[in-house]
């Protein structure tokens, strides 16, 4: 007998006769929880509820209402974490630009099908990742009710990624990345509950209570001798809220850390989704209370410069995606120029992320590629704040021999 699967596939295309056919298509190769929708805006209710969200959804861009594109916007939003089959007869070079806009929004993209498509591309998809389809696609999902618990309960801890100076190597200071210590699941990454938090109403509470044990932390070592900044992340909604410059303010007093060694992260997709005027108003609120702002994950989706100047910011960050990896790759070092060119444009700091090994690490310290600041694996893992001291020994050792 042929195997059978059970994950979740959600077929999103107006057209019906197409639907059945990927849905027989999908019954050949064994997978059996197919459901068929030709309306895009029940599939995000779906996506809403974590007991029918899909696993995978095989999209097709072009649908009158709600087109694909528009599609893809709001899985962002919703930090859908399963994977995506793009479906088009409109031909390849729409299928890329919606893959490059899905990727900006850190949606899981397995592959695409062109219409018509053939039963032998479907199975080269799935057989391409292993069917079923990734470990992406079973994750357990957390509900609203769950993650408000764990907020109030204690149960979301900091982990700090240490940022340094390229040109000294020394430390100049720590981004805080949650992390839910749950007490049967183990540490899980912000991918797995910050989506949720966003969209019912709880990454404010969040936000801060990160702010406040980070401030803690950063207080604590200050005290031991270790002078350092910290970076925050921060979620747009935040930002674009009325209340929030206030809050920030009085945590950081309370805590007696100066603003001037507090920045806010802000992600640069999700700075484009929120209401422009009110982000200015708010940003401009922390920058006059002596609050540093910083760009995140920039480089994917540039934000138009002319966006960018109106913000009071600080720095940028570029992403991941750009610079690990962009001293071997022409299109890689082509945007990690861009970007570095733009940040110098603005007068703002530049932080590389992503420094995975050493080729990234003197990537980044050359002369011509030269970013201000760097963080990474190569440097280090985010790690608990009780394991920041004897890591920080260790990297003026590591930095001394050179990295011998
Ligand atoms: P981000 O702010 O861009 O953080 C950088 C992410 O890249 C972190 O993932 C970090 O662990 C990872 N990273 C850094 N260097 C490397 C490297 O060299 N190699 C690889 N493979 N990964 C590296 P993490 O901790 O999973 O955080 C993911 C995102 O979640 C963050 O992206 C940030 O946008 C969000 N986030 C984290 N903490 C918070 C929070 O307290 N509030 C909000 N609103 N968002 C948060
Ligand atoms: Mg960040």
């Amino acid at each position: 007998m042929s195997r059978q699967y059970a994950i979740k596939i959600a077929v999103v295309d107006d057209d019906p006769v197409m639907n059945k056919l990927i849905a027989r298509m999908l019954g050949n190769l064994g997978h059996t929880s197919v459901t068929l929708w030709e309306n895009s805006q029940a599939v995000l209710a779906l996506i809403d509820d974590p007991d029918t969200s899909p696993d995978l959804l095989i999209l097709d861009l072009n649908m009158p209402g709600m087109d694909g594109l528009e599609f893809i916007r709001h899985l962002g939003e919703r930090h859908y974490s399963g994977s995506v089959i793009l479906f088009s007869g409109e031909g390849e070079p729409l299928l890329l630009a919606a893959r490059k806009l899905a990727l900006s929004h850190d949606i899981e993209i397995l592959g695409y099908l062109i219409k018509p498509p053939a039963p032998e591309d479907l199975a080269a998809l799935f057989e391409k990742v292993g069917a079923p389809v990734g470990s992406h696609a079973v994750k357990k999902v957390y509900s609203a009710d769950e993650v408000r618990t764990a907020i109030a309960g204690g149960e979301m801890v900091n982990y700090y990624q240490p940022k340094v100076a390229t040109g000294s190597g020394l430390v100049v200071g720590v981004e805080a990345l949650v992390r839910w210590q749950h007490p049967d699941d183990g540490i899980l990454l912000p991918e797995r509950f910050i989506g949720v938090a966003e969209a019912h109403g709880l990454i404010g509470d969040l936000d801060v209570s990160v702010l406040a044990n980070a401030l803690a932390h950063v207080k604590q070592w200050q005290d031991e001798g270790s002078v350092i900044s910290l970076s925050v992340n921060v979620s747009a909604k935040n930002l674009a809220s009325p209340e929030f410059a206030d809050i920030v303010a009085k945590v950081a007093a309370d805590a007696g850390v100066p603003p001037q060694r507090v920045a806010l992260e802000v992600s640069e997709r999700l700075l484009m989704q929120e209401d422009q005027r009110a982000l200015i108003e708010n940003m401009a609120r922390l920058y006059l209370k002596r609050f540093r702002l910083s760009i995140d994950e920039y480089g994917i989706l540039s934000v138009p410069m002319n966006r960018l100047r109106d913000l009071p910011i600080d720095e940028l960050k570029i992403c991941m995606k750009v610079v690990h990896a962009a001293w071997a790759d022409g299109d890689l070092l082509t945007e990690y120029k861009d970007c570095l060119a733009q940040a110098r444009d603005l007068n703002v700091e530049v932080v590389a992320v992503g420094i995975e090994d050493m080729d990234d690490w003197n990537f980044v310290r050359r002369k011509w590629n030269e970013s201000d600041r760097a963080q990474g694996h190569f440097i280090a893992k985010p790690m608990p704040a009780e394991d920041f001291p004897v890591w920080l020994m260790d990297w003026h050792k590591r930095l001394s021999a050179g990295f011998k």
